[in-house]
């Protein structure tokens, strides 16, 4: 990948900067429930602040119709607490590119934080639309982009008004790009990548090309069965995609060819039904009953999966390896997050939003070396495909 222009580069001060962040946060009302996303953006509204920038922010929240204000989207909850975290006053547009915008956007002294309201009020955002762009380029002088869980999206504030300013990636963006990349270009091994997950279908671009570029490769979650059924197995009424059993058996003759070593469950906990108090048993992946399904990995996949993690110096892992949203089937998955923090010798990698809301459900979040904000964004890097929002910030 091509490298990005930093923010550090960019002459910034007495400047109007605008920074696309991610705010997309929970509320509940007009209070922000987790403010995770907003924090992971603070170390570059801080240097903005610093080197005393007119600092603009815009950011998406959730999925309103893009006919205009809908309360339940307002970004005021976040500009509330980000003047909380950043003990600075922030002043809130109640439009996005409209008069208040403008307004709010010349008023600004240096160091002074303005946030705009939510971009996708406005249908064009989405759309890319070309003079949603130039009313967007309008309120800066230069262009940073923060938000890379959004950077997999061509959208206006994404990929459009970049073209239409100085554009530079912000301290999250590099560092994103920096450690994911860095983990697919250059990785200390061995790598282990361990993939869990719900579907093989949802996951086989990055299964496939981390056959390229990892050592071992763990699997577990629903579609480990697929897996198993591709070695011959069969596997009761466990999560299975027919249509998907040829692919995991050439992915597993790919890997096979190339030395990597695939690791599948050898033991798993089934059920007699999808739900939290269903009747449960620990069985051989070579026994598993016909009217059972797999809802996680068993005790002997985890000894044998904390021993091959412990191995790893660059260690990946998306997807959980079962229903860890259900106590009873999410003991597997927090053996793994477990091995996973327990190696300090490792780089430890976690992407999806279900893996790092495991991670965080464990309390083991602090122990990672790195957790991308990313969900889509980081799944789409891993298989090589270009981000519109990063390949906007890429140097000439
Ligand atoms: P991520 O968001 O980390 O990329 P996915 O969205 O691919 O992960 O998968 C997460 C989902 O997979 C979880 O909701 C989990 O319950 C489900 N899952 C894991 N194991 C199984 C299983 N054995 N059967 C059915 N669903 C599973
Ligand atoms: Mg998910």
């Amino acid at each position: 990948m091509a490298s990005v222009k930093k923010l550090q580069d960019a002459p910034v001060e007495g400047k109007r900067v605008l920074v696309r962040v991610d705010f997309n946060v929970p509320l509940d009302g007009d209070v922000v429930t987790d403010d995770t996303r907003i924090r992971a953006a603070l170390p570059t509204i801080q240097y903005l602040v610093d080197h005393k920038a007119k600092v603009v922010l815009m950011s998406h929240l959730g999925r309103p119709a893009g006919e205009g204000f809908e309360a339940k989207f307002s970004l005021a909850p976040a500009a509330a607490r980000l003047a909380e975290l950043i003990d600075a006053p922030v002043s809130f547009a109640s439009d996005t590119v409209g008069p208040e915008a403008h307004k709010l956007v010349e008023a600004l002294g240096d160091g002074e934080i303005v946030l705009l309201e939510n971009l996708r009020f406005d249908k064009g955002e989405k759309k890319n639309d070309v003079a949603f762009c130039e009313k967007l380029a309008e309120l800066g002088d230069l262009y940073v982009n923060d938000a890379f869980g959004t950077a997999h999206r061509a959208h206006a504030s994404t990929a459009g008004v970049a073209a239409l300013l100085p554009a530079y990636a912000g301290f999250l963006m590099q560092k994103e790009v920096e450690t994911l990349s860095g983990m697919l270009e250059n990785p200390r091994r061995p790598f282990v990548a361990i993939l869990g997950g719900s579907k093989v279908s949802d996951k086989v671009g990055v299964i496939d090309a981390l056959i390229d570029k990892a050592d071992t490769i763990i699997i577990g979650g629903g579609m480990c069965y697929t897996f198993l059924l591709a070695q011959g197995k069969t596997v009761g009424t466990s999560l299975k995609e027919e249509d998907w059993v040829e692919r995991a058996a050439q992915m597993l003759a790919k890997a096979k060819d190339k030395g990597v070593e695939i690791l599948l469950p050898v033991d798993t906990v089934v059920a007699d039904a999808f739900a939290p108090d269903a009747r449960t048993e620990t069985v051989s992946c070579d026994a598993i009953p016909a009217d059972m399904m797999g809802l996680d990995i068993g005790p002997e996949t985890e000894k044998l999966y904390a021993a091959a993690i412990a191995q790893g110096k660059t260690v990946f892992w998306n997807g959980p390896m079962g229903v860890f949203e259900m106590d009873a089937f999410a003991h597997g998955t927090k053996a793994v997050a477990e091995a996973v923090a327990a190696n300090t010798d490792a780089a430890t990698i976690i992407g999806g939003g279900d893996s790092v809301a495991a991670v965080n459900k464990f309390g083991l979040a602090d122990q990672m070396t790195f957790i991308s904000t990313g969900g889509g964004a980081s799944m789409e890097l891993v298989q090589g495909l270009p981000l519109p929002g990063v390949v906007a910030l890429e140097e000439d």
